[in-house]
């Protein structure tokens, strides 16, 4: 029996690196899956590889989830696809790394706007669907450093802490009606958001992963897709590190 068979899972950020990871582990489970992305036509590949691995059916809706009204209208378009979410992954996420005192206005509104405003945005459009049917599972991707905090990752930093207590808040006040929230954070992992990084950073970062190595997408798939399903269903308001000991 797979995990996701009959659950419908929105997911953002899915054209590539983690959110891709996700995307074909939910469908290798089972799930009908809605994905979204700042435009639709980057999503093609994913929901390829969404169909080969065993998807239902499969929906691409172009949406910036910094905007409220284009989250909006791509939830309104995945639920007329769909029928209903059972399950949202939050993963849409953009770094503008710098030290505090260079940092500009711009950089600290995008990176809030994307990584915490878009999981507000998200939430408050599905969560009404989710508490009708009682029955919901909201994954966040929050990161190591929203724990730990990183020097010149401030902005970054602040939004994935601020998504950690969103997460505890949306856990709580909705609970009872059968929605479980939780967040995953991952440490270091090899995608397009960490191929920028100087080798010296990198290997900084290394020395502190018990484990020894950098973690791929597919470290983090498995963990997000065991908490959308029902085996996690007595687990709610955790944030899970998935960091290969960092933290
Ligand atoms: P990535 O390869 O840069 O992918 C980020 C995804 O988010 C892309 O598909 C990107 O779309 C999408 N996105 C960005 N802004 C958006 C917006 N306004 N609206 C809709 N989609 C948007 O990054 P990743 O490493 O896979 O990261 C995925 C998540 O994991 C992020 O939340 C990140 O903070 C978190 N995380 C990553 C690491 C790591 O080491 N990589 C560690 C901890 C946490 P485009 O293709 O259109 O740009």
């Amino acid at each position: 029996m797979k995990n996701l068979a009959d659950k419908n899972v929105f997911l953002t950020g899915a054209s590539r690196g983690i959110g891709r990871a996700i995307a074909v582990e939910a469908a290798k489970e089972g799930a009908s899956l809605a994905l979204f992305d700042l435009q639709a036509e980057w999503l093609a590949d994913t929901a390829a590889a969404c169909t080969a691995a065993g998807a239902p059916k499969v929906s691409v809706h172009a949406c910036d989830v910094s905007k409220s009204a284009s989250v909006n209208a791509a939830i309104e378009a995945a639920l007329a696809a769909h029928g209903s979410c059972h399950g949202l992954v939050n993963n849409a996420g953009i770094t503008r790394d710098g030290l505090l005192m260079r940092m500009s206005d711009d950089d600290i509104d995008a990176v809030l706007d994307v990584n915490l405003k878009g999981a507000f945005y998200f939430v408050r459009a599905v969560v009404r669907s989710m508490a009708k049917a009682r029955e919901g599972a909201i994954v966040n991707i929050a990161s190591v450093v929203g724990i730990m905090g990183n020097a010149g990752q401030s902005n970054y930093s602040a939004s994935k802490a601020g998504l950690i207590g969103f997460t505890k808040s949306v856990a709580k006040e909705f609970g009872a009606r059968g929605v479980r929230c939780n967040a995953v954070a991952p440490g270091f992992v090899e995608t397009a958001m960490t191929a920028q990084l100087p080798a010296a950073a990198r290997e900084a970062m290394l020395r502190n992963v018990p484990l020894g190595r950098p973690a791929g997408p597919d470290d983090i798939a498995p963990v997000v897709t065991f908490l959308l399903s029902p085996r996690a269903g007595y687990v709610t308001g955790q944030v899970l590190a998935v960091d290969g000991g960092m933290t």
